[in-house]
């Protein structure tokens, strides 16, 4: 399920507790691994590192892209559709040059899944915006064009965990990554106003108001 769009879904998360904590699989570049196309993290290893390291967490952690294409490596992004759409054959994952990356995509996902199975993960924390991992926006064709187009929809990777029923969330859902925050320690208070990133006032100005499902 995806939580931002379906906040029901934090009632079937469990309480953890230090001696049985919430098994979490993390986007490798979230957990500061330079896993990224470049190389590098993205800048993202700082952006959890407050409550991920508590003794409630027990952090997982995977890049698909990694696994199946190296790195560094060119920059794979999903034409006509989404993640889903890649899995039922309908949309393919080209990078710059126009290189098929499709299949070292799905056995970039399938690898994940399998990681996900091995460590009984109860809950995805991901990068959004990645062809693998995305969950809210991702691109729509390739980013590294004038005009950059961005649709709704998940990676290949994201798809597939969500297909085989793993609650997932992007690291900008604030609103989502508080609950989760507050779940592994129920000391915290999220800030007041925090909102999920579709309810970002750049998506509703992209994609209209649909952008709020
Ligand atoms: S594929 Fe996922 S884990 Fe790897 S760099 Fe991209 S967003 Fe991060």
């Amino acid at each position: 399920m995806l939580l931002a769009h379906e906040p029901d879904g934090f009632d079937q998360l469990r309480v953890p507790t230090p001696d049985d904590p919430l098994r979490i699989l993390f986007s490798g570049c979230l957990a500061g691994q330079p896993c990224g196309v470049d190389g590098t993290d993205y800048g993202l290893g700082a952006v959890l590192r407050d409550w991920v390291s508590l003794p409630t967490v027990r952090m997982f952690t995977f890049c698909p892209e990694d696994f199946a294409l190296g790195t560094p490596r060119t920059m794979p992004d999903i034409h006509g559709g989404d993640g889903r759409a890649v899995l039922a054959g309908r949309a393919r994952v080209l990078d710059e040059h126009g290189t098929d990356l499709t299949e070292k995509m799905l056995a970039g996902a399938a690898a994940m899944l399998a990681h996900a199975r091995r460590h009984a993960v109860e809950v995805c924390v991901l990068t959004d915006s990645s062809a693998a991992c995305g969950t809210q926006v991702i691109s729509d064709g390739c980013r590294l064009v004038a005009v950059r187009k961005h649709q709704r929809g998940l990676g290949v990777a994201a798809a597939l965990l969500h297909e085989h029923g793993y609650p997932v969330v992007a690291q900008r859902d604030f609103r989502s990554i508080g609950r989760l925050h507050r779940l592994v320690d129920p000391t915290f208070v999220p800030a007041p106003g925090l909102l999920d990133h579709h309810e970002h006032d750049w998506c509703r100005a992209y994609f209209g108001e649909a952008g709020t499902r």
